[in-house]
């Protein structure tokens, strides 16, 4: 019998804060990336649709997730190709566009799609281009797969509506810095602002001529709620192998919880992505979660038009009140313009309303909740700002 070996004792000083550990240079003072999650009654900072999934669609995500369950001991189908079928008939339905399979990629959430992308087509060397003020998780991506961020501004100084995308700069600004990827949120977070049709061409053709190809990406996580008229980008795909058109089922869907974002792009994008992806990213119990939905899109989508409608009611009594409000094709508000936004932040959390601090100084960002809680944020914003009704509404 060998003597039991005796293992060297661990160095006196383990590793215990991060300042020890061998963190990328360019990572350190960062923080994670999140908005606060606390308990409090009103709940209105992170764009989720107030509607919970309503009873017998969730028994039918419980059935299919049970079902799943079974076959847990295998990974999952890699591909997805059946949920990838699901996704290109929903877009079909939603807004005409003629797709198959082959042209859909998902993943958890469309954050992770827009991973997937800037770590396809970016990296050291490259650089991702956007337009301020914009999602504020776009230059996270780029940190994270060593891509250069930039970005330019949205409107001409003396444009009516300070959130539009001047076509001229965007232009500019692709020809100088040669992105590889360009985002585009449309609508945009946080300020709501839907891009025209010709925008998004003016940018294909702008990044058509960047030496080497750029591909264009438009985040349509707010899709659904584009108000009647907008169009959505999806029109643009056939013929452009370089725009993906990105989406989620976090917002519309009732589904931020499940995790399921998706793209629709050339059948050769898709492939750059599936390079890059983990190996069974998208579990067995997300697809099968995510088909049951989609098997329910029309109930689940039920709740956008009267969000949509409290959307434009907010719009205009906000302005009624003395606010400025940008035009929003989303399921939120961006509004302004206040000298503490800060303050005002604050005191409405104080009543229990909590909204988001984002955007440009001075603007706060209020997602669309329900009936009451819409109520709830009107009543506390009066009292905030020193303000009475001017509607004669009584904060409705
Ligand atoms: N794009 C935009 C513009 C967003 O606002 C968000 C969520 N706040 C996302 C993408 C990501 O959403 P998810 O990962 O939940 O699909």
């Amino acid at each position: 019998m060998t003597a039991p070996t005796t293992r060297p004792p661990l160095p006196a000083r383990a590793a215990t804060t991060l300042d020890d550990l061998p963190l990328r240079e360019d990572l350190r003072g960062e923080h994670p990336y999140g908005a606060p999650q606390l308990q409090v009654p009103v709940v209105l900072n992170v764009n989720e649709n107030p509607y919970p999934v309503a009873p017998a669609v969730v028994a039918e995500i419980a059935a299919a997730v049970t079902e799943a369950a079974v076959g847990l001991n295998r990974y999952p189908d890699r591909d997805f190709l059946d949920l990838r079928a699901d996704l290109a008939r929903f877009l079909g339905e939603e807004s005409g566009a003629r797709l198959d399979a082959a042209q859909l990629w998902a993943a958890n959430g469309s954050n992770e799609v827009m991973l997937h992308v800037l770590q396809a087509f970016g990296g050291p060397g490259r650089t991702c281009l956007s337009f301020a003020p914009t999602y504020s998780m776009y230059p996270e991506y780029a940190r994270d797969t060593l891509t250069g961020w930039v970005t330019g501004r949205r409107a001409a100084p003396d444009a009516a509506d300070p959130f539009t995308l001047d076509v001229g700069h965007a232009r500019e600004q692709i020809a100088q810095h040669r992105p590889s990827v360009v985002l585009l949120a449309s609508p945009n977070n946080p300020t709501g602002t839907a891009l025209p049709l010709a925008t998004v061409e003016a940018v294909l053709e702008a990044a058509a001529a960047v030496p080497g190809g750029a591909v264009v990406v438009v985040d349509e996580a707010y899709g659904e709620f584009r108000r009647a008229g907008t169009p959505s980008a999806l029109e643009l795909l056939p013929g452009h192998g370089h725009l993906a058109v990105s989406r989620t089922m976090s917002k519309a869907f009732s589904l931020a919880g499940a995790r399921l974002g998706y793209l629709a792009a050339a059948p050769a994008f898709v492939d750059a992505l599936r390079i890059v992806r983990l190996p069974y990213h998208l579990s067995a119990v997300t697809q099968a979660v995510a088909r049951a939905a989609l098997k329910h899109s029309a109930e689940l989508l039920a709740t956008v038009a009267e969000l949509r409608e409290r959307r434009d009611e907010t719009v205009a009594w906000l302005r009624a009140q003395g606010f400025r409000a940008a035009e929003s094709d989303a399921n939120f508000v961006l509004f302004g313009t206040l000298p503490d936004r800060h303050a005002v932040w604050q005191g409405l959390l104080d009543r229990g309303v909590l909204i988001r601090e984002t955007g440009p100084e001075g603007w706060l960002r209020v997602s669309i909740g329900t009936a009451a809680e819409m109520d709830a944020f009107r009543t506390a914003l009066l009292e905030v700002t020193g303000r009475s009704d001017t509607t004669g509404e009584d904060a409705r």
